[in-house]
């Protein structure tokens, strides 16, 4: 199959571009878009087809649900069996935006879109591209990230063609997104609010609107034995870089020594090691394949660049990857949640 890259400008003139891609999506074809997290692989929501062909062109496991897109409120209602105050409050405060909310579904709503789960997963993009996308197609759109799975997600539509040239019918390019890592997902369907996911949206901006919120042990990544995650996506590996990863945690100059020293015997026996380095240490790197994340100061910025960063270590095939640990104030749990999956959970403090 030809997939046709279409460059959104951002006026008028992408009314063709989104009514073409709605036809596409009606037709049960696939088509790729800009959100403000990463970039969203869509298929009609509502049509079991659909879905699977998502699964198929990802390469995903069909027991991990997809995230169901809407741009107005009044698209949530028929999609599920009740809203809950806690998740009109959430609404209000946070959508359009990065939370993806979860419900019990009602009969509308595939089972191959939820991936045989009674529940299904909502959100509404703040995304100007993604809404409009969204009206001109059937008012649901599943989507994932964008990338062939176990690859960081995308953040520019480059990753999104190098993952799924000729597996989808279309991408729309809306250039770099703002945010980076994936939506914050919240389970509505208990008591007590739970977080499934960390993303831009904190447990503390969520619980200044809900009060109470409980936090799923698996986002850690550490389980008690015979449990499993609440989303089934985090059981998955996420992303193993082809070189091996390593999180360097400790006082900055500990950890600036450990790498250099690290990066040093790899050269010695012919590696290729590559760093990832906030900003502000930059310059304490002697050697190696550098790369800047973000800035400390500017944490938001380390979020939008990781996946981007990880990408490119595996164009340039470095076989070791040492990063600095990114625990940020607001953003490190999201961060930190990507990057120890990447890393397998190496962590080496010194
Ligand atoms: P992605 O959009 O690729 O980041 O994947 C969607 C994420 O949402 C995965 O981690 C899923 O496991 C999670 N998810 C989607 N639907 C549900 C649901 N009904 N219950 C729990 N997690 C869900
Ligand atoms: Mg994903």
């Amino acid at each position: 199959m030809e997939t046709e890259l279409c460059v959104l400008s951002g006026t008028g003139a992408d009314s063709a571009i989104f009514e073409k891609a709605g036809k596409i999506i009606k037709d049960g074809g696939l088509v790729a878009f800009p959100t403000e997290t990463v970039y969203g692989l869509g298929g009609d929501a509502l049509n079991a087809e659909s879905s699977k062909k998502i699964y198929a062109a990802k390469g995903r496991p069909s027991d991990n649900p997809l995230i169901v897109h809407i741009a107005e409120m009044s698209a949530l209602e028929p999609i599920v069996k009740s809203i809950p105050e806690s998740a009109k409050l959430l609404a209000d405060a946070f959508w359009p935006g990065p939370l993806t909310m979860i419900f019990n579904k009602s009969d509308m709503v595939p089972y191959s879109t939820t991936g045989g789960l009674d529940t299904v997963a909502v959100r509404m993009p703040d995304h100007k591209a993604a809404l409009e996308f969204i009206r001109n197609s059937t008012g649901y759109i599943a989507a994932p990230s964008a990338n062939r799975s176990g690859r960081p997600s995308p953040t520019l539509a480059s990753h999104v063609m190098s993952d799924l040239d000729g597996r989808i019918e279309m991408v729309l390019d809306g250039g770099a997104v703002g945010i980076g890592v994936e939506s914050t997902i919240v389970d509505l369907t208990g008591d007590v609010p739970m977080l499934l996911r960390p993303g831009y949206i904190t447990p503390d901006m969520l619980g200044s609107i809900v009060g109470r919120i409980e936090i799923d042990p698996a986002i850690g990544g550490i389980l008690p034995d015979g449990t499993h995650p609440k989303a089934p996506g985090m059981k998955y590996k996420h992303y193993a870089p082809q070189g091996e990863l390593y999180i360097v945690s400790g006082e900055d100059g500990n950890v600036t020594a450990y790498i250099n020293s690290a990066v040093a015997k790899g050269k010695e026996s012919g590696e290729l090691v590559g760093v990832i380095a906030t900003e502000e240490n930059r310059e304490l790197y002697k050697d190696g394949v550098v790369r800047v994340v973000g800035s400390k100061a500017d944490e938001e910025t380390i979020a939008r660049h990781l996946f981007a960063v990880l990408r490119e270590f595996d164009d340039i095939g470095v076989t070791r990857i040492y990063s600095e640990e990114l625990d940020t104030p607001r953003m490190g749990m999201a961060v930190m949640n990507r990057l120890l999956k990447a890393a397998a959970h190496r962590v080496i403090k010194v």
